[in-house]
């Protein structure tokens, strides 16, 4: 069986990626969330085992410091820990499954260092709507607020170093984007594999 496709998508926070995913992943067979480990306190609505693992700073450092790690990228990203299990990712990879991880920038540099991703960041129309959605959210304190709005320019300025940029201004259209990366990615695997395996005559 052909190895899955590993797809990571980046944005910063507040641009509306888990929107766009939570849609995409209804929308699209075959596909499956990666579920990160994290040391940030859940949001109200948000389920452990379901949008993360929740784990305490102690268990996060266990996993991280594991030999091999176990953690295939991890980073501190707006003051918390966020890892990708390495075991979970390769257990759906080996079985065909296509998996997305939901990573920010310092996360996919290192899987781009090990594997040959499909990366896909996701930009806000403007900084100014950014906020909007953030504030509009009303998950964050100010000072958190504060933090990941710092951060978004930095984030922003990554956006060159991916195969593919969506932009988020309609949400349709952003999630329309992301099936139709999904479908050509898929198409060209598939092409690849059967140009190595149809018989000439
Ligand atoms: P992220 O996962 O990138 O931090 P969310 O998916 O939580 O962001 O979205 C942040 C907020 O923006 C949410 O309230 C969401 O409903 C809203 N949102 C997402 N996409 C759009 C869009 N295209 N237009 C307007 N609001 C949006
Ligand atoms: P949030 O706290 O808003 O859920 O996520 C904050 C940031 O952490 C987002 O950019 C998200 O993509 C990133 N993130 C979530 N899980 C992981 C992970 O496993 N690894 C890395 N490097 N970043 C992650």
């Amino acid at each position: 069986m052909a190895e899955g496709i590993l797809l990571v998508v980046s944005a910063p926070s507040g641009c509306g990626k888990t929107t766009i995913l939570k849609q995409v992943m209804a929308k699209v067979s075959g596909l499956d969330f990666s579920v990160s480990h994290t040391t940030r306190q859940p949001r109200v609505g948000e389920l452990d085992g379901v949008d993360y693992h929740f784990v305490s700073k102690e268990e996060f450092l266990a996993l991280r410091d594991q030999q091999p790690s176990g953690f295939l990228e991890w980073a501190e990203v707006h003051g918390n820990f966020y890892g990708t299990s390495r075991r979970d990712v390769e257990a759906l990879l080996s079985v065909g499954k296509d998996v997305v991880l939901d990573i920010d920038i310092q996360g996919a540099e290192q899987v781009r260092k090990n594997a040959d991703p499909v990366t896909i960041f996701i930009s806000p129309p403007t900084l100014a709507e950014l906020e909007r959605r953030l504030r509009g959210r009303g998950t964050e304190s100010p000072e958190n607020l504060t933090v990941r709005l710092a951060n978004a320019e930095k984030e922003m300025a990554a956006a060159d170093n991916y195969r593919y940029l969506i932009i988020n201004d309609i949400l349709e259209q952003a999630i329309r984007d992301l099936q139709a990366i999904i479908t050509a990615e898929r198409r060209r695997r598939n092409t690849a594999q059967v140009n190595r395996t149809v018989p000439r005559s």
